[in-house]
């Protein structure tokens, strides 16, 4: 099924991937299918051209023909270790755990990396967070997480609590609970007529960017919308609110204003609402600022006590060399779970997986040894400055933020009144395509942040957490000379 119709029919001598390989003009059964001559093309809906891979290691792609490819978002900001053998550890302990365990139903066993996992997990968080559910893709973790609210509160003889409050401009996953919680116009779209919009409820995002008002005001404007929906709804059926402490594709690494989290916190605890945070994108170290270089993006706040009741992982979890991710719920909940002997009525075939845990485990030992969150927060830094130094003039570009590696820049047709480009003109695809053909970099490019027409270009810098600083100054080069040429050849 993977395979082109040509590999069927192997010559003597030639493996299928040496077909592959050869082949750059293979139809691969893929979800962008491979293209060769649209580059130029303005049609979003034209498929993307997709380079062939022949290898990536450390921070560069190798396609099968033309030159290497700088890698400065990790995909969608996954590969946070890089690529390949670089990381021979996380090789190793895949290969040992493939070897010792390589399957054990969750159901029937218990596994020493799975359980290892949870501690490290549990105790990264002060102890907050007591029980971890191991799990492949973000999706997943979030439609966990939705579902354990539902069942906790019927569990606590609240039955009636069957609502979800999430937020416009938001992004949750892909399958039918997440995408309902999240606010994606353009990812929705094909799927309004299934998607649940009875119980899933959306606020205005915290987007000081796009506020028209003082920050103060708009704080106190956002908490109040807040309130109001909370007494629409009705508070006693309200099961949980789920946010993205720092925004990633739905706005670009947007960071809440101060406050903003405690707020939100404030009000689910009084009226018995779950707070969920959603670290899928931004947690794992990711957005580390400080000092004392936190691995989840909630504990970069200074704000006392904004802990979540449960919060999803993925991405920078596993840095990809395995499909990761977990939902992780708080100590009260999960002594809930002992106390009162209930068991969370969900799982899946693969949960648990032993090789997966230690693949993390392996990922998370190669961050803390090499001290890889105080690069994140010293080169995050460099990042920021670089690109608001050369770039924050420019009158196509509005906005440069973000936190650690986790960097976002917005594009908008007038920089007085912020006003986005229509979509069809697909500016962050355009910027993507060019820097990627002609400045060989790659970032991630995203829509949609600025408006309910999904209209609104970003583009994402997200590079691996050991980049040099002389990476950062060849990444930014290139972007900018990247950004320059779209808008010199658009105008
Ligand atoms: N949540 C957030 C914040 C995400 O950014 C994503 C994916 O980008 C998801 C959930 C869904 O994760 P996945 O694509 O692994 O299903």
């Amino acid at each position: 099924h993977l395979l082109p119709s040509s590999a069927s029919k192997a010559p003597l001598g030639k493996t299928e991937a040496d077909i592959l390989l050869s082949d750059s003009s293979s139809e691969l059964s893929h979800p962008f299918p491979t293209e060769t001559n649209n580059d130029n093309s303005t049609n979003t809906q034209t498929p993307p051209l997709l380079p062939l891979l022949k290898k990536a290691k450390g921070h560069y792609y190798y396609p099968v023909s033309g030159p290497k490819i700088l890698d400065a978002c990790g995909g969608a900001g996954v590969a946070c270790l890089g690529h390949g053998k670089s990381n021979k550890s996380v090789i190793k302990a895949i290969t040992t755990q493939l070897s010792t365990v390589q399957y054990a139903s969750y159901a029937h066993f218990r596994v020493d990396p799975v359980l290892q996992l949870e501690k490290f997990l549990c105790e990264s968080t002060d102890g907050k967070m007591g029980k971890m559910y191991l799990m492949s893709s973000g999706s997943e973790a979030v439609e966990a997480a939705l579902k354990f609210a539902l069942e906790y509160h019927a569990w606590n003889g609240q039955p009636e609590r069957v609502n979800i409050i999430s937020r416009s401009h938001s992004y949750h996953g892909t399958t039918i609970g997440s995408l309902s919680a999240s606010g994606h116009t353009t990812r929705r779209q094909p799927f309004t007529s299934v998607l649940n919009r009875t119980n899933f409820h959306h606020l205005p995002p915290c987007n000081p960017y796009r506020s028209p008002l003082p920050r103060e005001e708009y704080l106190s404007s956002l908490l109040t919308s807040l309130e109001s929906l909370i007494t629409t709804i009705s508070p006693s059926t309200i099961a949980a609110l789920i946010l993205e402490p720092i925004v990633g594709a739905a706005l670009g690494c947007v960071p809440p204003l101060p406050g903003y989290l405690s707020g939100i916190k404030s009000f689910c605890h009084t009226h018995g609402i779950l707070l969920i945070y959603d670290e899928v994108m931004c947690g794992m170290g990711r957005t580390a600022t400080s000092p004392s270089h936190h691995l989840h993006a909630y504990q970069s706040f200074p704000e006392p006590d904004i802990s979540p009741d449960m919060m999803t992982i993925a991405k920078s979890f596993s840095a990809s060399y395995l499909p990761a991710s977990a939902l992780l719920i708080s100590t009260p909940l999960s002594n809930f779970l002992t106390s009162h002997n209930k068991v969370f009525t969900h799982g899946h075939t693969n949960q648990s997986h032993p090789v997966v845990a230690s693949a993390c485990l392996a990922v998370q030992g190669t961050i803390q040894s090499r001290n890889l969150l105080s690069n994140v927060a010293a080169q995050g830094g460099l990042l920021l400055h670089l690109l608001q130094k050369q770039l924050s003039q420019h009158p196509n570009v509005g906005d440069i933020r973000g936190r650690g590696l986790f960097v976002g820049i917005e594009f908008i047709a007038d920089k007085t009144t912020k006003q986005p480009f229509e979509r069809e003109l697909d500016i962050a695809g355009r910027v993507h395509k060019t820097a990627l053909k002609n400045w060989q970099v790659l970032v991630y490019a995203s829509q949609g942040c600025a408006d309910d027409q999904g209209r609104g270009d970003v583009i994402m810098v997200m590079p691996a957490y050991d980049v040099t600083a002389k990476e950062i100054r060849e990444m930014v080069r290139r972007i900018v000379g990247a950004v320059r040429e779209v808008f010199d050849s658009l105008w």
